[in-house]
């Protein structure tokens, strides 16, 4: 049995709906599925029902954009209670950032003469957690570039006139805004990061586990990861970071996740829910 916890829908930069996911996860035969949209959970109900269709296990996920010592990090979060009202109002607040900023990132392209319009954006961008990739599709559907790449490239890519930075939470906030809506937290594709430094700094924060398998992880990176995951008593994740066909051919369930480690996260949640309620109770009685 496998599962691919590291997936992403329309309802952030993917182009699937959680229907079509979950039916090509059925054709993977996966076991189980996450979704890790970036900042939200907000298509986690829809893929739940999606999943339960198919006979998939769901986990329900969040991909959040967080900072340590200056360099940008994803944290992906699993099994928390998407209706957290602390989770909810926080990736609330990242939301609003983000849909400024498409704002912003179309006034500097309109300042060097690219007449895109921010409705054109918001037509192809059908959620609250919109980015670059829907910027880069409104530029290609207006005529603007001919790619996506092209549009990265040209404008909105690090340093070009395009770019806006987004709104960064410290790993160590993003850490506890997981955990105390039940939920385990993980390092994303740490492989994707320049250095592993922030591996220790992120485990005495709290950190959960790392994705130790992912798509742009060599078979040598993976092991390097199990190691390292071993070494700081970190849980393993595995996923493919499927974008649908945004990025060519569709990812899910090219990666693989062993479902031991599914029941090591499970397990870790399921403590973790368990410790919140008997602070809870302990809270309310001292009240
Ligand atoms: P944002 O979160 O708005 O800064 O956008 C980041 C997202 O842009 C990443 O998660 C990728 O999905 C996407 N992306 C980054 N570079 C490229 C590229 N060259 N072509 C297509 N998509 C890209
Ligand atoms: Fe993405
Ligand atoms: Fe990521
Ligand atoms: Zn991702």
């Amino acid at each position: 049995m496998f599962a691919d916890l590291h997936l992403h829908t329309y309802f952030s930069d993917g182009n699937f709906t959680p229907e079509e996911l979950a039916a090509l996860g059925k054709t993977h035969g996966l076991a189980a599925m996450a979704l890790t949209d970036h900042d939200t959970v907000e298509g986690c109900p829809r893929m739940a029902a999606a999943c339960a269709a198919e006979g998939i296990e769901f986990i329900t996920g969040t991909e959040l954009t967080a900072e340590q010592d200056g360099v940008e990090l994803h944290l992906l979060g699993y099994c928390m209670d998407v209706e957290n009202e602390k989770l909810l109002s926080e990736v609330g607040r990242f939301q609003a950032v983000r849909q400024n900023r498409i704002g912003e990132m179309v006034a500097k392209l309109n300042a060097i003469d690219v007449p895109l319009k921010v409705e054109a954006v918001f037509e192809i961008a059908n959620c609250r957690s919109p980015g670059r990739p829907h910027v880069a599709r409104a530029l290609v559907k207006a005529g603007l570039c001919r790619s996506l790449d092209e549009a990265f490239d040209r404008f909105l890519k690090v340093g070009r006139p395009g770019w806006v930075p987004k709104c960064k939470i410290s790993a160590g906030d993003a850490i506890r805004l997981i955990q105390q809506a039940g939920g385990v937290a993980v390092m994303a594709h740490p492989g994707l990061n320049k250095s592993d430094d922030v591996i220790p700094k992120m485990a005495e924060q709290g950190l959960d586990g790392i994705e130790c398998f992912h798509t742009k992880h060599s078979a040598a990176a993976a092991k390097h990861y199990l190691k390292l995951a071993e070494d700081f008593h970190l849980l393993v994740t595995g996923g493919s970071d499927c974008h649908g066909t945004n990025k060519g051919r569709p990812l899910v369930g090219s990666v693989k996740l062993p479902y031991q480690y599914v029941e090591k996260l499970k397990q870790r949640a399921a403590e973790r829910r368990k410790g919140l309620a008997v602070a809870h109770a302990t809270h309310s009685t001292s009240n």
